[in-house]
């Protein structure tokens, strides 16, 4: 592009070269960036973007692959089925395609699919369902007994799930009739309920909490414990035949009302009109309905009913010409923002929301909508008394979209310190969230007691997530250090608790006290300090006296800390709630010090990275050697690593220790250097004072049999190989 000025307002532009490498370039980009977000969908069950942008950015490719055929690809997004098999599951090739739905945003786009219908087929019925938004599975069942369940994958290969299927409640193991075989398909949903349970108990936990119910259920269905799938609350709405033996059914609502009778839950509203006006008002009628279901839809689906006229009509490679799925468009709304409320979430990130006039948005009332964080409050320029756009797009927690009409405020800023206990917050570098991170702030209680309790923590068994919650709501836990302050014969005159019950809690949270420095630095859940890095600590400073009064550079001497670690470590004991629950927990008698004594230091001073497969030895397990004589594993091979202890399939990290020169070894080898055994230098000193050869003799014979006593061992006398007791 070569842009000429005329004059001040006038440029030229020009385009040289062949303008379609534009477009070419342009559809290139759309694949790529559409294959990515398809694969965070799909795979990693963690989407970046909202369907509704995804959705017009595949519609944008569409219609340029439409206009420019020549650069039609057959891998393009727009004609593959989203999704691949998980290796990690069993694959099952699907026998009847699953195929996607083609999709329409405007009632004119539905109007132009009933037009071509009707222009193949006459006297067409349509049925009209919502669009569950969750997960397609086929359900096979061979005389009435559930055989297999799987995931669509891309369609014509999906993931065998049978053994978490089994445990949706909703999915019957035996049918009410036993037909030889049928194969349905349905959509596993997570109920909203059930979403929010997950959610909570995801933050308590730290874990990454799913964005929506769509994404919870892939996530708990690609479960490989079905205990986990099992605990999340799932259900399952079944919607079509795939195939089936020994019956007859030549229509869509006939086959619903079927399977219905086998004992399956159906698509929970099934309407048959015979025109598309009638369609679209049921469209619009369950759109209406919506924000009251109780599970999430992301549309509508209109499906000719009769088989005969569906077999008429085909496929494309992707979706079946007899249907299409209606997606409500985000719904929009201005509203008044009268303010900004910042709350504590467990994890101690300050979130802001707007607090707004109420406006009626997708089916409900809005009066609330998420602001994100202070970088998104900067972007759009908010301020309260601010007219806003306020966007619902099928998802539970509504958003502001833009600022409309500024208000003469300022833009909004957030407090410099915790609403919640009046500390000071911080934000990383490197991350938008804006924290608390005092231990005791109440807001994040319940989660800092759960996990100061759990087994890598304090390890107080007894002392779960459930009991815990009581004790806070009971009030006999406010601060941390009450943990050690709890009294028998309360607990015990709760409901559920018997005696023994009370007395293991109270016995675990006295052996919590005898634990190893490096297990309370990790209960303290000091932010980017885990498990390891708390031993590091403790091995490092030995008593917890020394790692508050250590400055940053003190704590990067140690090998496998960095910057952003040792800064979090030191801004945590400058709050003065941290020093005061050391303090309360000394006074209760908590172990401040490493007991961590190493007899066997052959490792001492040593690092070891691991990396590809172990023949015999698990990579934790190797560590876990290497940590009881001394040494120390990294995760990053530097000048410093003293071996990398490579198995099969490892990676760039042994070409990187090639590049460096550091050794490497196999499993073989590092038995080796532990079968080798340990050789002590003893220097005896009593032979000193003696006054002749026998004398020596005689003393040191003395002082290697005390030594060998020490050491549980047997000193044998003799010739080479012909020892004499
Ligand atoms: P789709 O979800 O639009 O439609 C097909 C699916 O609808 C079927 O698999 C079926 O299981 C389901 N369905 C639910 N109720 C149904 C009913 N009553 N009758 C028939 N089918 C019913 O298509 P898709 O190919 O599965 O997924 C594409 C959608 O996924 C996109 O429209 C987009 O919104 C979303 N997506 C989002 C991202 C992102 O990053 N946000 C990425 C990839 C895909």
């Amino acid at each position: 592009m070569i842009i000429y000025t005329l004059c001040d307002k006038i440029k030229l532009i020009l385009f040289i070269g062949d303008s379609m490498t534009e477009i070419e370039k342009k559809i290139e980009e759309l694949r790529k960036t559409l294959r990515y977000h398809s694969d965070r969908y799909y795979n990693d069950d963690a989407p970046e973007i909202e369907d509704y942008e995804y959705d017009m950015m595949m519609r944008e490719l569409k219609e340029l692959e439409e206009k420019y055929p020549e650069y039609d690809a057959p891998d393009s997004p727009t004609k593959k089925v989203g999704g691949v098999a998980d290796n990690s599951f069993e694959s099952v090739a699907h026998s009847v395609r699953m195929e996607s739905l083609q999709d329409a945003f405007s009632k004119d786009e539905l109007r132009e699919f009933s037009n071509r219908v009707e222009d193949t087929v006459s006297d067409v019925n349509y049925v009209v369902e919502p669009k569950i938004d969750g997960l397609s599975v086929s359900l096979e069942y061979r005389d009435g007994v559930f055989l297999r369940g799987s995931t669509r994958g891309n369609g014509d290969v999906g993931e065998d799930v049978s053994g978490n299927l089994r445990v949706i409640h909703n999915i019957p193991l035996k049918l009410n009739k036993s037909i030889p075989y049928i194969e349905v398909r349905g959509e596993v949903y997570m109920p909203k309920k059930s979403f929010e349970r997950v959610v909570d108990r995801q933050i308590i936990n730290g874990e990454k909490p799913f964005k929506n119910p769509r994404n919870a259920a892939a996530g708990s269905l690609r479960q490989k414990d079905s205990s986990v799938t099992a605990s999340r609350g799932l259900d399952i709405f079944v919607f079509n035949i795939q195939q089936i033996e020994g019956v007859e059914l030549s229509s869509h609502k006939e086959s619903l009302d079927f399977i219905k009778e086998l004992g399956f839950n159906t698509i929970p509203t099934y309407k048959k009109v015979d025109n598309i006006e009638d369609a679209i008002a049921e469209i619009d009628r369950i759109g209406e309905a919506r924000g009251s279901l109780e599970y999430d839809i992301d549309g509508a689906v209109i499906k000719v009913d009769d088989f005969s006229q569906r077999d008429i009509l085909g496929s494309t490679a992707k979706y079946p010409k007899w249907a299409i799925a209606f997606k409500y468009p985000p719904e929009e709304k201005q509203t008044k923002l009268l303010d900004i409320e910042i709350a504590v979430g467990r994890t101690g990130v300050l979130t802001p929301t707007a607090i707004l006039e109420s406006v009626h948005l997708a089916g409900t009332t809005v009066s609330r909508a998420t602001l994100h964080n202070q970088d998104f409050i900067n972007e759009k320029g908010i301020a309260i008394g601010d007219v806003v756009t306020v966007r619902k797009a099928g998802d539970i927690i509504p958003e502001v979209l833009c600022v409309n009409e500024h208000n003469s405020n300022s833009v909004f800023k957030f407090p410099d310190v915790c609403p919640s206990c009046g500390e000071k917050v911080y934000r990383d570098e490197d991350e938008a969230a804006i924290r608390c991170i005092n231990p005791e702030c109440p807001a994040q209680l319940l989660r800092n007691l759960i996990h100061f309790c759990s087994r890598d923590a304090m390890d107080i068994e007894g002392l779960g997530p459930a009991i815990i919650e009581t004790f806070v709501n009971e009030g006999m836990i406010a601060k941390t250090y009450d943990i050690y302050n709890l009294d028998f014969n309360k607990i015990l005159s709760l409901e559920g608790f018997k005696e023994t019950s009370a007395n293991n809690i109270i016995n675990s949270v006295n052996n919590s006290k005898n634990n190893d420095l490096s297990k309370l630095i990790f209960a303290l859940g000091i932010r980017h300090i885990g498990a390891k890095a708390g031993k590091l600590l403790a091995d490092y400073f030995k008593d917890i006296d020394l790692v508050m009064n250590a400055s940053v550079d003190d704590i990067l001497q140690i090998d496998g800390f960095g910057k952003i670690m040792a800064e979090s470590v030191v801004e945590f004991f400058s709050s003065d709630s941290t020093k005061e629950l050391i303090e309360k927990l000394k006074e209760a008698g908590v172990n401040m010090k490493s007991t961590n004594v190493v007899e066997d230091t052959r490792f001492s001073g040593m690092t070891f990275v691991l990396t590809g497969t172990l023949p015999t030895l698990k990579r934790a397990e190797a560590s876990k050697i290497i940590e009881s004589f001394g040494g120390k594993t990294s995760s990053s091979v530097s000048k410093k690593t003293t071996y990398v202890l490579a198995g099969e399939e490892a990676g760039s990290k042994l070409d990187k220790a090639n590049k460096l020169g550091v050794q490497i070894i196999s499993e073989e080898e590092f038995k080796e250097i532990l079968d080798k055994e340990e050789t002590d230098t003893v220097e005896f000193k009593s032979w000193i004072n003696a006054r002749n050869i026998k004398e020596i003799i005689s003393l040191a014979v003395d002082e290697l049999i005390a030594f060998a006593n020490t050491k549980g061992g047997t000193v044998y006398f003799g010739v080479e190989d012909k020892p004499i007791e």
